[in-house]
C-alpha cells in the first residue's frame, strides 16, 4: 500500500558516447545523480555492454536498485571483443541510425512506467554533446503520454571544443602550424598547432563531428562540463554568454567521493579487463620513484614509436610502470625488444589495462607520460602527478599545452618521438628543477579541485545547482 502512495522519482536517460573515456564519465555523473535521487537509466550499445559483463562478470549489474541498463545496437558488423571499434565507422553509424533507437527506447521506458509501480516516466535525458541522435530524441515528444519535449543536459568533457568550433580552417600548410592564434576569447599565447588537432589534421569527418557537438550545445536546456572553475576561468567567462546555461561540477571522481552513502561507488565501466596486480608492485616502491606511462584506450603507435619509448624510459634509469593495453600499436602486437626487457627486469612493470585513478593516487608514482585525454588529465590532478604528454588527437594536443603553457603541470614531447628526448624529458621530471616546480604547481590544483567538490565550493554547489533549476524542472 505504501507503494502507491510514494511519488515515483524523476527519471533520467544517460546516454554517453560509445567509447570508453566517455562512458567512464558519463557513468560517474549518473551515479552522482542517483545518489541525489534519480532513477537511472543507463543506455550502452550491445557489443559494450556485452564487454562490461564480460570484464564484470554476469551477475554484476543485477539487483541496483533504481538503476538500470538498456541497450541499443551500434550497427556495425561482430568484431573482437578484446579491441576497439573504429572510431568514424562507430560515430557514422551511431548518427545515422541513434535517432529511431533512442525514441524507441524513450516510448518503451514510459509505456513500461504506466504498468510498473518503480519505474517512473522519462524527464530529462543526459547525453554525451557528440551524440546527436539523443540531442533530436530529446526536442521531438515520441509518445502520446509525452507532450512537450523533454529536458536536454548536454555532457562535455572540457571546454575547449566550444570555444574553438566556432573557427573554420581549411588548405594549412605545415608553417601554419607554428602561427600564434590571437582571436579566440578567453586564451592567448596558443599555436594554431595546439588547437585540436581536427582543425588542422585535414580530417573533414571528425571535424564535421565536432562541429555538430558544438552546435548542438546551443539546443540544450543546460551544459555540465567536467572541470572546474578555477582551472578554466577565463575559457569558461568567454563561453558563457554564447551557450546555454554552463554548470562545471568536476573532477567528477573527487565529487562522486562526496556523495554520502553512495552504494554504486565501487561499481565501474571497464571495457577491458582490470590488471590489478600493479598495485602491489606500486607497494613495494619507493615513495615519488614511479614513472607511470599509459596512453588511454584510443591512441595508436607505430612500432617504431614504441620502441623510442621503450629506449629512453630505460636509458632514464627510472623505475617504471607502463600500461600496454591490445591494439597500441596499429596493425601488430606490440613487442619490446628483448635487451629493453632483460635491461629494466628490475625496474620496470609491463602490465594490460589498470585501475588508473587508483594507480594516479599511489604514494609511488611521480610523474604520469600520458596522451593527454581529458579524463586522465582529471586523474592525474586528483592524484597530483606532474605530466610529461604526448597527444595524439582531438582535444589532447590542446589539453597538453593548458597543462604545460597555462598551469606550470606538464612538458611535452615532440610528435615524432626520439629516445633521446623521452630520457631527458623523464629525468628532468624525476630529477630537475623543472620536475619540483611542475609538482609543487600540481599539489595547488589537486588541493583547488578537492575545494571545488567539498561542499562550499564551486563544483558542488553546482551540481544542487543543475538537479534544482534545470533536472527538476518541470518546464
Ligand atoms: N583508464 C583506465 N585504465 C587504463 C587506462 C585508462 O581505467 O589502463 C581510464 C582512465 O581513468 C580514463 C579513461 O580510461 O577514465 C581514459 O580516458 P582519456 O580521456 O584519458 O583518454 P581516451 O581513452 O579517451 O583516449
Amino acid at each position: 500500500m505504501e507503494t502507491f502512495l510514494m511519488a515515483k522519482k524523476p527519471h533520467a536517460v544517460c546516454i554517453p558516447l560509445p567509447f570508453q573515456s566517455h562512458i567512464n564519465v558519463m557513468l560517474k555523473l549518473a551515479k552522482v545523480l542517483h545518489c541525489k535521487g534519480f532513477h537511472i537509466t543507463f543506455v550502452n550499445t550491445e557489443f559494450n555492454h556485452e564487454r562490461v559483463l564480460i570484464t564484470r562478470g554476469p551477475d554484476s549489474l543485477n539487483g541496483l536498485r533504481d538503476f538500470c541498463f538498456r541497450t541499443i545496437p551500434d550497427g556495425l558488423p561482430p568484431c573482437d571483443i578484446n579491441f576497439p571499434q573504429d572510431i568514424l565507422s562507430l560515430i557514422d553509424s551511431i548518427t545515422k541510425n541513434g535517432l529511431v533507437l533512442v525514441r524507441n527506447l524513450i516510448t518503451q521506458l514510459n509505456e513500461e512506467s504506466s504498468t510498473s509501480l518503480v519505474v517512473p516516466q522519462v524527464s530529462c535525458i543526459v547525453s554525451d554533446s557528440f551524440m546527436s541522435c539523443a540531442v533530436e530524441a530529446a526536442g521531438i515528444p515520441c509518445s502520446r503520454r509525452q507532450i512537450s519535449s523533454l529536458k536536454l543536459i548536454l555532457l562535455f568533457f572540457f571546454c575547449h571544443y566550444l570555444l574553438v568550433c566556432i573557427i573554420d580552417m581549411s588548405n594549412l600548410t605545415n608553417e601554419d602550424l607554428n602561427m600564434s592564434i590571437n582571436f579566440i576569447r578567453g586564451v592567448t599565447d596558443i599555436r594554431l598547432k595546439d588547437l585540436p588537432s581536427f582543425f588542422w589534421d585535414g580530417n573533414q569527418d571528425v571535424h564535421n563531428i565536432m562541429s555538430q557537438g558544438a552546435l548542438n550545445s546551443s539546443k540544450a536546456s543546460a551544459i555540465i562540463l567536467n572541470t572546474f572553475d578555477a582551472l578554466e576561468s577565463k575559457v569558461l567567462d568567454a563561453i558563457g554568454s554564447l551557450l546555454p546555461p554552463i554548470y562545471t561540477i568536476g573532477p567528477l571522481q573527487l565529487l562522486e567521493k562526496q556523495i554520502p552513502n553512495n552504494e554504486l561507488t565501487s561499481f565501474g565501466s571497464n571495457l577491458l579487463k582490470e590488471h590489478t596486480d600493479c598495485l602491489e608492485w606500486l607497494d613495494s616502491k619507493k615513495p615519488n620513484s614511479v614513472v607511470y606511462v599509459n596512453f588511454g584506450s584510443t591512441t595508436v603507435m607505430t612500432k617504431d614509436q614504441l620502441v623510442e619509448f621503450a629506449w629512453g624510459l630505460a636509458n632514464s634509469k627510472h623505475t617504471f610502470l607502463w600500461v600496454i593495453r591490445p591494439a597500441l600499436v596499429i596493425g601488430e602486437a606490440a613487442i619490446l625488444p628483448p635487451e629493453f626487457t632483460k635491461e629494466t627486469e628490475d625496474r620496470g612493470m609491463i602490465s594490460g589495462w589498470c585501475p588508473q585513478e587508483k594507480v594516479l593516487c599511489h604514494s609511488s608514482i611521480a610523474g604520469f607520460l600520458t596522451h593527454c585525454g581529458w579524463n586522465s588529465i582529471m586523474d592525474t590532478i586528483c592524484g597530483g602527478v606532474p605530466i610529461i604528454g604526448w597527444p595524439f588527437f582531438s582535444d589532447q594536443q590542446t589539453n597538453c599545452w593548458s597543462a604545460s603553457v597555462h598551469w606550470g603541470i606538464g612538458t611535452e614531447i615532440d610528435k615524432n618521438v626520439k629516445r633521446d628526448e623521452v630520457e631527458g624529458l623523464v629525468r628532468n621530471l624525476m630529477e630537475g628543477q623543472k620536475g619540483k616546480d611542475m609538482k609543487r604547481k600540481m599539489l595547488e590544483w589537486k588541493k583547488s579541485a578537492e575545494e571545488s567538490t567539498k561542499p562550499g565550493g564551486s563544483s558542488y554547489a553546482n551540481l544542487e545547482k543543475v538537479i534544482k533549476d534545470v533536472l527538476l524542472q518541470k518546464k
